[in-house]
């Protein structure tokens, strides 16, 4: 095994990627080295880019990401309790936790007030390959890692640790139920990973919004009983609930005007779970009466719990329809490409474009 890795360094808006040769860490115990398989570019990854977003300086970026295991620090083992070894393809969580504190305790791992997050770490300290825009990724002790199975292709499973987890989080935490319609407004990659799970657990109707023709005719294909613009969405849902109104909305487009909106759809004893608002937003105002006359309930998310991982996991595994999400990430990049996978990404709007640190 060479002795560094290659890794695009991203140096902030001004300066950009660089091409780098890092060395490879020298693995402590409870640590794992990966190389890199493909890294999808999230949402995420592209505010940052774009400079809408901070994050430490000189960084690896990208962290939905999938590889193979090519050194373990003694023994490690996968968050459902199989031994990790090389030649094992895995995901992981996007953070590692330290497990003890008061969050991790109760249930909120990804809020560890010991976070290391992958692909939001600079460089300098000793976890200089954090990132998955680089041909190996440095597992850090406190990682929920679970295996990929062998009938999963890298551009199905790569968005698990982010996009496909954070939803399964989301419907865990609304507590969405089989029986019910819920509306997804947002259809990005999270919105299409959210019509298609709510469908498989068999949530009666799945109403998506969005304001992109192409994004609601994806929603359509990913089993959405209706998908629809932003003005026709009231309609929507008081037509298949004979006017009681949703159960629940899940909103990953972050937009406030689809957030105001979202509480007016919702049916009494509704809940509304925000996860697109990751970038600063301004205040939006709420009917206290309203609220409380409604029995409604809004629950934020942001990240997720490994547990949840497991099931990101399960879901894509059991897809059927495997060209579904291989829709979702159509087109891959070699890493020397990486400033025209970015400029695919903005102008094409693809739900995810992938970068393959081994092509190139
Ligand atoms: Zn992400
Ligand atoms: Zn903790």
């Amino acid at each position: 095994m060479s002795k560094t890795a290659t890794a695009a360094v991203w140096n902030g808006p001004a300066d950009g990627f660089r091409m780098a040769n890092v060395a490879l860490p020298t693995l402590a115990a409870g640590e794992v080295l990966v190389e890199t398989r493909a890294a999808t570019l999230c949402g995420s990854d592209l505010h940052t880019i774009a400079g809408e977003r901070e994050t430490p300086l000189p960084t690896v970026l990208g962290h939905e990401m999938v590889g193979d295991v090519v050194g373990v620090g003694g023994r490690v083992e996968t968050h459902d309790g199989r031994p990790v070894e090389p030649g094992m393809r895995v995901t992981w969580t996007i953070g590692a936790s330290c497990g003890k504190c008061r969050r991790c305790v109760r249930g909120l791992p990804q809020k560890c007030v010991a976070l290391r997050k992958y692909g939001h770490a600079t460089m300098t300290g000793e976890w200089a390959l954090s990132g998955g825009l680089a041909s190996h990724c440095h597992l850090v002790a406190g990682t929920g890692i679970v295996a990929v199975p062998d009938t999963m292709p890298d551009a199905l499973s790569t968005p698990a640790n982010c996009a496909t987890a954070t939803v399964v989080c989301a419907v865990r935490k609304v507590g969405v139920t089989v029986g019910e319609t819920v509306v997804v407004t947002g259809c990005g990659m999270l919105g299409l990973t959210a019509v298609a799970y709510l469908c498989s657990i068999g949530v009666r109707d799945v109403v998506a919004c969005d304001v992109d023709a192409a994004r609601r005719s994806l929603a359509e294909g990913a089993g959405a009983s209706a998908a629809v613009a932003p003005d026709e969405l009231a309609g929507a849902v008081r037509e298949l609930t004979g006017g009681e109104g949703a159960e629940a909305v899940l909103d990953m487009s972050g937009s406030n005007a689809a957030i105001t909106s979202a509480l007016d759809l919702l049916a009494i004893g509704g809940r509304l779970g925000l996860v697109g608002s990751v970038f600063p937003t301004s205040a939006i105002g709420i009917v206290p009466e309203a609220m409380v006359r409604g029995l409604l309930t809004v629950t934020g998310v942001h990240n997720y719990a490994p547990g949840d991982l497991v099931e990101a996991v399960r879901f894509l595994d059991e897809q059927a329809d495997r060209e579904l999400f291989g829709g979702f990430v159509p087109d891959t990049f070699p890493l020397d490409r990486l400033d025209d996978a970015v400029a695919h990404a903005v102008a094409k709007r693809p739900p995810r474009v992938a970068v393959d640190p081994r092509q190139g």
